[in-house]
């Protein structure tokens, strides 16, 4: 059980705001700066999020490692805004949105403890839990 921990290079900035106007890439890169293993982490989900009028404009993910910081990428769906956050994980977890200050809350799943299928399927195939 090694916890690393090495100073994460966030040199690849320049994604944060670019595939597909809403993937930022500062999970990405916390994870591969850190070899996370997605059966490690405490959560990990990636949702679409609702704003004030209930329509699911905007997306947040979130990715909560052993020392139960909450790392968040969000594209307000209110003003569209994207930013990266990090603050202690709880549940229920919301954020707000830096700009517009809008509360985004991460909608319960009911399969939620069925991490990310799709975060890394070639990495490890015995990956079940
Ligand atoms: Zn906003």
């Amino acid at each position: 059980m090694k916890v690393v921990r090495s100073p994460v290079s966030w040199s690849i900035v320049k994604t944060f705001f670019s595939k597909e106007g809403i993937y930022m890439g500062k999970i990405d890169d916390y994870v591969k700066a850190n070899n996370c293993k997605p059966k490690e982490l405490v959560y990990h989900t990636w949702r679409d999020v609702k704003n004030s009028q209930k329509k699911p404009t905007g997306k947040m993910r979130v990715l909560v490692d052993k020392d139960m910081i909450a790392r968040v990428e969000y594209a307000c769906p209110e003003c569209k805004h994207q930013a990266y956050a990090e603050q202690p994980w709880k549940r229920p977890f919301s954020i707000k949105c830096a700009k517009c200050s809008f509360k985004i809350t991460v909608p319960k799943m009911k399969n939620e403890a069925k991490r990310e299928a799709k975060s890394k399927p070639a990495e490890d195939s015995s990956n079940k839990e």
